[in-house]
């Protein structure tokens, strides 16, 4: 990415939209619309000094929504190009109230709140789509129970957790007792403050609120007129807190059992190879459950991994070795099995129903966390760019292409790559890339022998 951001001929149009197509392969005028960041581009430094006075969290969907970025922010720490981004959806300018510190905060002075949008024309020879995909909302399978499960993930989500930039650091927390965790440190707060203010009573009528609400029950208060004043409000207070606490204290006996999740099931093909959604193989997915099962052993050699498939497809220089390693040194187990169902089990654990096919019996397992190997669909918006482009799409929503010509899509001067294409890994996505780069030179060159 650093080259191409960096390349002489490159120009990195990011945050930016596709509007408009005219013309013919060779000369076509594109239209795009550059969208306002809010942000100078030119003065930007990415130094994220913005990031760190922003008092307006938001969820951070780049973390699957399981840590909050700000309202400034860039996608991710690595991207190219680094320009910060205000989301006016949640900014508080933008919604009308008072802030604006990191226009204060910022030395290079790139915020800005008045930049507008802009549409540029381009003159280009031939487009290359690169869309690129979306994952499988693993929700239209109910019997998973992804939307009811905490402790059901997609692999995305599982990429996001075993990172070291991501949500846990890189340990395998469970959501679930991320949850139980969260609960108890806002318990505490609650309970701080509620403490202040048993607190004011106590010292006011010299005695502590545990023996108050003793005397109060056994009919055994000293009502003088100031305690007479308080003692409704006092007691309904001390009866609150009390009950807090006590909810503490359980949820502080279950958080110190936490440990990270040691046993992992992956189920395959979840939306792939089904015929009530995509009848394809999603390509990646039998080798991205194997590579997150094997860096979870590394971060945690206790951990244990069962993937469940219909059959592996480690299709591929060197990953039929690499699915054995995972086997014999990663404590992977390749179970070959459809999961038909998940329930759930004690302690939040999702409990698997499947049938063995070697034993030939049906079996009930709980697992720690359970990550959903969901299919490889087409990107949201694929319909309105190809009405833009002008090309069809193939009967799953990828871009339709040649089959003698497989990066030409149905318009010429057009091509597609990578898993606009269809699904594939990125070796295979980058292999295209350059094909489809090398088709689009040769539709220029075509062009201009025949001008
Ligand atoms: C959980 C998981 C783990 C994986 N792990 C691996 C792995 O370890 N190794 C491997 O080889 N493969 C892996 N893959 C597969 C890999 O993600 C894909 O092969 C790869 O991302 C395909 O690259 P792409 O450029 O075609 O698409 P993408 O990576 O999806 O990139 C497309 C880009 O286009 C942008 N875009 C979309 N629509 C528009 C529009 N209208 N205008 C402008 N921009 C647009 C998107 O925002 C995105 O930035 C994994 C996949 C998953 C789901
Ligand atoms: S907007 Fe300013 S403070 Fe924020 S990253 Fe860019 S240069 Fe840094
Ligand atoms: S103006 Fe918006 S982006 Fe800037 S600090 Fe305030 S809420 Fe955050």
């Amino acid at each position: 990415m650093l080259d191409v951001g960096r390349h002489p001929n490159i120009e990195l149009m990011a945050y930016s939209e596709l509007k408009g197509l005219e013309g013919d392969a060779g000369n076509f005028t594109a239209k795009v619309l550059k969208k306002a960041r809010y942000v100078d581009a030119d003065k930007c430094t990415g130094c994220g000094a913005c990031v760190e006075v922003c008092p307006t969290p938001v969820s951070d969907l780049y973390n699957e929504g399981h840590a909050d970025r700000k309202a400034v922010y860039s996608w991710f720490a690595q991207g190219i190009p680094s320009t910060h981004a205000i989301d006016t959806d949640h900014c508080r300018v933008f919604q009308g109230k008072r802030c604006g510190i990191c226009a204060k905060k910022c030395e290079a002075d790139a915020i800005n709140f008045d930049q507008t949008e802009e549409t540029v024309e381009l003159n280009v020879g031939a487009v290359v789509v690169a869309t690129g995909y979306d994952v499988f909302d693993p929700g239209k399978i109910p019997e998973y129970r992804y939307k009811t499960l905490d402790n059901v993930i997609t692999a995305m989500e599982f990429e996001r957790f075993l990172s070291a930039s991501g949500p846990t650091e890189g340990h395998l927390y469970r959501p679930s007792d991320r949850k139980l965790k969260a609960e108890k440190a806002d318990l505490e707060k609650t309970l701080a403050k509620s403490a202040k203010a048993l607190a004011r009573f106590e010292k006011k009528h010299g005695m502590t609120s545990k023996n108050f609400l003793v005397a109060l029950t056994t009919n055994t208060l000293e009502l003088t007129d100031d305690l007479a004043k308080d003692a409704e409000k006092w007691a309904a207070k001390a009866k609150d807190h009390k009950s807090k606490d006590d909810r503490l204290t359980a949820l502080a006996q279950k958080a110190d059992a936490v440990t990270t999740a040691k046993k992992i099931a992956f189920i395959q093909c979840v939306g792939s190879r089904d015929l009530r959604f995509y009848p394809f193989c999603s390509g990646y997915c039998c080798m991205h459950a194997i590579k997150e099962a094997i860096i979870a052993h590394e971060h945690d050699n206790d951990t244990e991994s069962s993937i469940f498939g219909m059959d592996i497809r480690a299709v591929g220089k060197g990953f039929e070795e690499y699915k054995i390693r995972g086997g014999n040194a990663s404590q992977i187990t390749y179970k070959r099995s459809r999961v038909a169902e998940i329930v759930r089990g004690e302690n939040e654990n999702p409990v698997l129903i499947y049938e063995d096919t070697a034993q030939q019996k049906i079996v009930k397992e709980p697992f720690d966390l359970v990550v959903l190997s969901t299919a490889c669909a087409p990107v949201k918006g694929t319909q309105d760019i190809a009405d833009t482009l002008g090309v069809d799409l193939d009967k799953f929503g990828f871009f339709k292409t040649d089959a003698a010509n497989p990066l030409d899509t149905t318009r010429d001067g057009i091509f597609v790559c990578g898993c606009a294409h269809s699904p594939m890994d990125i070796p295979e996505s980058v292999a295209q890339a350059s094909s489809a780069a090398a088709r689009a030179v040769q539709a220029i060159m075509k062009s201009k022998k025949a001008s």
